[in-house]
């Protein structure tokens, strides 16, 4: 936090979702449960006890009920996940444990339940899966739902905000951001939160400026300060200056004015300044998101993360369900590409018929296709719901962490026999489908050369990659200072991958988050990768850079940019060779 002579304060966070707002502040002052107590209980009280506790879950059930059924049609994602927290009410995993330990340590249900969650969050937090692990938020908002109706307090009612304000939160559980009315909410800041809290990816969903992780706004701010959030550069200032006010209020309006002109032109080709085309498609988990990808000119589905359908959930889908999700989207998607990508999981989850494994270190241990490969039947139904998919649209499957090549083989061993199952069964599907690898481990990115006689395509995983070149868990804050996808090894790294799969004549896409940042993209040119995926709102902006930017010049670019030993000397580079054309949209972005 600093403070200027005018008395205006800059509070600096993460940005959650681009974009500027100004306007009044409004304080969602929640009463929190802090601290609970623990206390015995005789016997005789058990039944009592665990009908208090059922009775509060079934009222925190209802509250999200009624949410579920009011909120607005854009919100269709944290729906979603809402009705993944109805699931999670019951799941045994809170539900039952909570019971469990009321009977069996004969304590009260408000200490019973904080154990349960205490166990059930670290159980997520050893996933080394973001996506996943990030899910043991859903956990906290479910028991802190539950917690308040055992506990008598009220919930914080958003739908009744009546003025056009800026959120001002410690923390917004997808329950309340549900409840979010677009014309009343301008933009959201909260003390906690990253980049990937469901806030951010619901701001990102309905392009609304968010910072987020400030840790005190809600110390600094009061309901209705002037404050000015500009969600690209993370930053929030309160009791704005005068000239503050005049300096932001010009870029909101730029912001605004490039936004509309570049999502207009969203659906042309991404031709770059000297002529080359390149696809930008979008990474999707719901089928929801596919009105966004279509909105802002995607070309294709460049990376359908499987996942969303195994979690939070007792047992596993069946063919029928996943069939249905996914012919859902090729078709709505078709005659254009989408790129489904087996399941990303690791074994560290409370799924019945898999035992929960203990792992040293997740990361390396049982995930993505080596889980598959360990449990052929759960591989297989997921491969015949996507060859039969294939039959109505163009679809690509992709395998996620594969680091040698006899993990290609098996699947491919797998893809035969669902190919005859689904032939004896008389069904339609089409096996004739291009087949594609991530490359997100060092040894299949020095593979390459070998690998690319075997599949269709490279697509490059650059969250992943980065991690296991660097040796930096992904998820590990105190290291998370030398993640950077522009240090020289991991650019050489996927030169080498691109070279490898232009020999054998196949294309490398990227679809990790190294691609929707426009800094990284005159090295990508240069590289010659031949398609980008990312987030679905990214698409316009990396669209329309391409446009700016001159394939010959980004080789002669990547040739200095080699010789660099330091991330910072290449990050200098480039913005001393492009920074006109990278800065000016920067801003914009
Ligand atoms: C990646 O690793 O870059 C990637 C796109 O996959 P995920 O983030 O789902 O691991
Ligand atoms: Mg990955």
């Amino acid at each position: 936090m600093s403070q200027t002579d005018t008395s205006e304060i800059i509070l600096k966070g993460i940005s959650g979702s681009p974009g500027i707002c100004i306007g009044k502040a409004y304080l969602v002052d929640k009463e929190g449960v802090d601290v609970i107590e623990k206390y015995t209980i005789s016997k005789d009280k058990v039944k009592k006890e665990t009908n208090r506790f059922r009775t509060a879950v079934t009222k925190a059930k209802n509250e999200l009920a009624d949410i579920i059924k009011g909120a607005p049609e854009e919100l269709r994602r944290s729906v979603n996940i809402l009705e993944t927290h109805l699931i999670l009410h019951k799941d045994k995993m809170l539900y039952g444990k909570t019971i469990d330990i009321i009977k069996n340590e004969l304590v009260n249900a408000e200490w019973a339940l904080k154990k349960t969650t205490a166990q059930a969050k670290s159980m997520f937090n050893n996933i080394p899966d973001p996506f996943l692990k990030s899910r043991s938020v859903d956990i906290e908002h479910v028991s802190e739902s539950i917690m308040r109706n055992l506990v008598g307090l009220k919930d914080v009612n958003i739908s009744n905000i009546d003025k056009r304000v800026i959120l001002v939160a410690h923390n917004l559980s997808p329950a309340e951001t549900s409840q979010i009315q677009l014309e009343k909410i301008m933009g959201f800041i909260t003390d906690r939160g990253g980049k990937a809290s469901h806030t951010s990816i619901i701001a990102r969903t309905l392009e609304i400026p968010a910072v987020l992780g400030l840790d005190n706004a809600t110390r600094v701010i009061k309901t209705d300060d002037i404050i000015i959030v500009d969600g690209s550069e993370g930053i929030v200032i309160v009791n704005p200056a005068e000239e503050t006010l005049l300096r932001y209020s010009v870029l909101r309006e730029k912001f605004e004015t490039h936004k509309a002109d570049i999502l207009r032109i969203s659906d042309r080709p991404a031709e770059s300044s000297d002529g080359q085309l390149f696809s930008i498609m979008g990474n999707i988990e719901l089928p929801e998101e596919i009105v966004a990808v279509k909105d802002h000119g995607g070309d294709g589905i460049g990376l359908f993360r499987t996942e969303f359908l195994y979690l939070n959930r007792i047992n596993f889908p069946d063919e029928q369900e996943l069939f249905d999700q996914y012919k859902e989207v090729v078709e709505l998607m078709a005659p254009k590409p989408v790129t489904i990508r087996t399941l990303d999981i690791n074994g560290d989850k409370e799924i019945s018929s898999v035992p929960t494994l203990e792992e040293a270190n997740p990361a390396l241990g049982l995930r993505a296709i080596r889980f598959c490969l360990k449990n052929p039947e759960i591989f297989k139904t997921q491969l015949r719901a996507i060859l039969r998919s294939a039959a109505y649209g163009n679809v690509r499957l992709m395998l996620p962490m594969i680091s040698g090549c006899d993990e290609i083989f098996a699947t491919f061993k797998l893809l035969d026999t669902v190919a005859e199952s689904l032939e004896k069964d008389g069904l339609a599907y089409n096996r004739d489908i291009k087949i594609g690898i991530m490359i997100e481990i060092p040894s299949a990115a020095i593979m390459a050369d070998a690998m690319a006689d075997l599949v269709d395509f490279f697509s490059i995983g650059t969250n992943d990659l980065v991690q296991y070149t660097l040796a930096i868990d992904r998820v590990n804050r105190h290291v998370a200072y030398l993640y950077n996808p522009l240090h020289p090894a991991v650019i050489r790294m996927i030169k080498h991958v691109v070279d490898a799969g232009k020999k054998k004549n196949i294309k490398t896409f990227m679809c990790g988050e190294m691609a929707s940042e426009i800094i990284n993209l005159p090295i990508l040119l240069g590289i010659g990768l031949d398609a980008l995926s990312m987030s679905p709102q990214s698409i316009p902006t990396i669209k329309n850079m391409i446009r700016k930017i001159s394939v010959k010049e980004s080789r002669l670019f990547l040739k200095e940019a080699l010789k660099q030993k330091f991330a910072i000397d290449t990050m200098q580079l480039i913005t001393d060779t492009f920074g006109d054309t990278l800065t000016n949209d920067i801003y914009a972005k």
